[in-house]
């Protein structure tokens, strides 16, 4: 069941419809990336289960609504990042960090990136 997983898999429906913003642009740095970014956000959200019964009914829903989105956010990167096609991986990633990225690669062009990755869209 290995067909054509580079561009297309099972996340691809599922992602599209959490990953409501639209397709991203597709880099190879993005996978490992999400994944390092996943983790720490998993463990966040695994806090909820540390939570000591001391809080209130409508606090601890508070609290397992915010870890749990935390959680949640982990899981599917980590799902993603280790299942998903580039497709999703670039999707799941959103747009959220990618004013950092072109000036990693070296000689910043901020306005330039941009232009290209809209361009190639
Ligand atoms: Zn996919």
């Amino acid at each position: 069941m290995e067909e054509s997983a580079k561009t297309s898999c099972k996340l691809c429906r599922p992602i599209a419809i959490v990953c409501f913003w639209g397709p991203q642009p597709e880099r190879n740095w993005k996978r490992p990336v999400l994944f390092a970014i996943s983790i720490p956000i998993l463990l966040l959200g695994a806090v909820v289960f540390f939570i000591p019964p001391k809080y209130t009914l409508l606090e601890m829903l508070a609290l397992y609504l915010l870890f749990g989105f935390a959680l949640f956010i982990g899981l599917m990167g980590i799902i993603v990042s280790i299942l998903g096609c580039n497709k999703c991986v670039a999707r799941a990633f959103g747009d959220a960090f990618q004013p950092v990225n072109p000036a990693r690669t070296g000689h910043e062009l901020p306005s330039n990136g941009r232009v290209l990755w809209a361009a190639r869209r």
